[in-house]
């Protein structure tokens, strides 16, 4: 029997915000994963030989102007100054991104003001007629032009998603900022920066209250532990943050994730690429970019023998790997709608997080949705 007034499925970061808002409030909690770790893909963990801490699953840099969220995450940890930058490499040249000033003088050999590259850029989207962009090569082109599109966006999309782009959503791409200035900050959110003491700790002090009960290695669909599917739908609220179609045994499709294998490689030197991000705009080289980890701490002060690398390579996810990317094609979106339709016939199982809502979101969205579900949906539940 569960003892807990609450069960979150998932230590990530919607469940443990989760976890945290309801013990405060008085809420007693189990929280389970079948991971051995807390952060969900966001978690990292120090390479041993060389002390550097690694993001596990890829690079997460966390960035906000959202002021509630801001605050919350800063309760629990403190931020670094980091501040995120990207470069690309295309036909053997390294380049800014994402797409401002520089990176356009840089590739047509110009010094474009600010209003002649807006101009350039205007004529090159005007081959779409002035209509609204539909899909991702469309809102490509509108943004960028087809040259710079087709440079930095056609071929690094097709490594990543392996879908052909008119499928793919135009919010993909409206997720990186165009600039006409020289500013090449990746993200333009008004807070940014990396947890001083690590994302294992920050998730450490999310989970540390005394009304939250974490068990790691736990998987809740395996009947023969306790805090399973059968025995706690329907008998206790259930805040489930795993794929959704996995909740209901695929019995509407399998919805479609991409995966990435991640390569880490120690390399002997103290600087790799002098930078943490670069990616590989082009169809030669098979990973889409390479992490190096010292470059996410600066201030640290990491050895200078070896340096810690991950080479990415995005495919198709099948059922036994992990989730990363929703891609969220048209019948996708229609799947979706069904698995939605039967977590709302649920009894007080409430779907949250990447992987339950099927959304591509960023750590900031993710703790401000968890924060609203347990100001809205459930405060009603647990009001005493
Ligand atoms: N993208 C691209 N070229 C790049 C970087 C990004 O075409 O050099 C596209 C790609 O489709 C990617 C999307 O823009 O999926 C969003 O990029 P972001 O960096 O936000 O992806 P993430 O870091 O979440 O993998």
């Amino acid at each position: 029997m569960v003892q807990a007034e609450c069960v979150v499925v998932g230590a990530g970061l919607f469940g443990l915000t989760v976890a945290r808002e309801l013990a405060e409030a008085g809420v007693r909690v189990v929280v389970v994963d079948k991971r051995d770790h807390l952060g969900g893909n966001a978690a990292s963990a120090v390479e041993p030989a060389t002390g550097i801490e690694v993001h596990r699953y890829g690079a997460h840099l966390f960035h906000t102007s959202d002021e509630r969220v801001w605050a919350y995450a800063n309760r629990f940890t403190a931020f670094t100054g980091y501040v995120h930058r990207v470069f690309t490499v295309h036909r053997g040249v390294v380049y800014p991104l994402p797409v401002n000033l520089g990176t356009i003088n840089q590739f047509f050999g110009a010094a474009y003001s600010p209003d002649e590259a807006k101009a350039l850029i205007a004529s090159q989207a005007a081959e779409l007629g002035g209509a609204e962009p539909v899909n991702f090569i469309e809102k490509g082109i509108s943004l960028v032009g087809r040259p710079l599109y087709e440079a930095f966006f056609r071929d690094y999309t097709a490594k990543q998603w392996q879908t052909p782009a008119e499928e793919l959503p135009a919010s993909v791409v409206s997720r990186l900022p165009v600039r006409f200035t020289y500013d090449s900050r990746y993200f333009n959110d008004t807070h940014e920066g990396l947890p001083a003491g690590g994302y294992d700790a920050w998730f450490r002090a999310l989970a540390d209250h005394p009304r939250i009960d974490v068990r790691l290695g736990v998987d809740f669909f395996d009947a023969s532990q306790p805090i399973n599917k059968a025995a706690c739908a329907g008998a206790v609220p259930v805040v489930y943050t795993g794929p959704i179609d996995r909740y209901f045994d695929y019995a509407e499709g399998v919805l479609g994730w991409r995966t990435i294998d991640l390569a880490q490689e120690i390399v002997p030197v103290a600087d790799f690429q002098g930078t943490s991000v670069m990616n590989y705009a082009d169809l030669d080289v098979p990973f889409t970019r390479i992490l190096e980890f010292r470059h996410f701490h600066p201030e640290r002060d990491y050895t200078k023998d070896a340096t810690v690398i991950m080479r990415e390579y995005s495919r198709v996810a099948g059922r036994d790997d992990e989730p990363y990317y929703p891609v969220a094609t048209a019948s996708d979106k229609a799947m979706l709608a069904a698995y939605q339709a039967r977590a709302a016939a649920e009894d007080r199982v409430f779907f949250g997080g990447r992987l339950g809502q099927y959304r591509y979101l960023d750590m900031d969205v993710t703790i401000a949705a968890a924060l609203d579900l347990v100001e809205g949906e459930l405060a009603g539940l647990f009001a005493r």
